[in-house]
């Protein structure tokens, strides 16, 4: 077994609120505790929630993004997208869509039609990708990823890991990244135990969506949506279940560039931050539809 990574410390949201009216979010980070997680810059815990049977479509009308890449990850209930690119996709449990923003895209994330219609648990996870200064040009894409494209990896007894980005014991994932990432879906029976092989050098945490789990032997993860963020040396994680549990594992190499964000613009500078609000009002980051 090589080197465990330090359990730097054990965080809970930073706290919570709406994106419109389908999406109730907890901020896992940026928080005070976990403020730099490059190359990752955020992630909202959407539910998971309650919604009654509706014909009113819920969610977030259009708007849009500049300068990185949203991944979301679909637990319960479904999201249906469209963007100015003319992609368009429902993502089911299980699902993942990567859309890379870059050079700007503008987009619509609603509850899939049928989730709608009967209601029922949502449960959606939404990260964000930083892009290195020369891809924040690069055109907009989208990769809709099926359950079935994602592979999975036992990680001992009662524990195995869904590679949605990355690597993991030499189980490449299908999204394509433009910086080193991995992204896990980790899934963990009641007294399930298994080791999670990490790059060292690499930002990496854990977030518990729900369950109790112990990392290395001491440090309790219990609840919901509780992050853990580990040291960049060692290269393992013990995970013990105490009950059934559901994680999600981000490790990233760091990209060394100025980052000028605000709302959904993450750019290098001031100066470019204000060209993509000029871009946006001038509609040359296009239109859903
Ligand atoms: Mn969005």
């Amino acid at each position: 077994m090589s080197e465990q990574k330090k359990v730097e410390g054990v965080y809970g949201a930073a706290g919570s609120h709406w994106v419109g009216d389908g999406f109730p979010v907890r901020t896992m980070f940026p928080s005070r505790e976990v403020e730099d997680l490059s190359p990752f810059l955020m992630l909202d815990y959407a539910g998971p929630a309650h919604f009654k049977p509706s014909n009113r479509p819920r969610g977030v009308e259009q708007h849009p993004h500049k300068g990185f890449e949203t991944v979301t990850i679909a637990y319960q209930g479904s999201v249906d997208h469209r963007d100015s690119g003319g992609n368009a996709g429902t993502i089911h449990p299980g699902d993942v869509q990567w859309m890379t923003a870059a050079s700007g895209i503008v987009h619509e994330e609603m509850h899939g039609k049928q989730f709608t219609a009967e209601g029922g648990t949502f449960e959606v996870v939404q990260l964000w990708v930083n892009l290195p200064a020369a891809a924040k040009k690069s055109k907009p894409g989208y990769q809709g990823i099926s359950s079935a494209q994602i592979p999975r990896v036992e990680l001992g007894t009662g524990a195995y890991g869904r590679v949605i980005a990355g690597e993991l014991n030499g189980v490449k994932g299908p999204a394509k990244t433009f910086t080193p990432v991995n992204v896990f879906d980790v899934r963990m029976e009641a007294g399930g135990r298994g080791e999670l092989k990490l790059p060292a050098g690499q930002n990496s945490a854990i977030v518990l969506l729900r369950g109790d789990v112990v990392l290395n032997g001491s440090s309790p993860l219990k609840g919901e949506a509780q992050i853990a963020r580990f040291s960049e040396s060692g290269g393992s994680v013990l995970l013990e279940a105490k009950a059934e549990s559901l994680l999600l594992v981000l490790s990233g190499e760091p990209i060394h560039e100025p980052v000028a964000s605000y709302g959904p613009f993450v750019m290098n500078t001031e100066a470019e931050l204000q060209q993509a609000f000029d871009d946006y009002r001038a509609g040359r980051m296009g239109h859903v539809g």
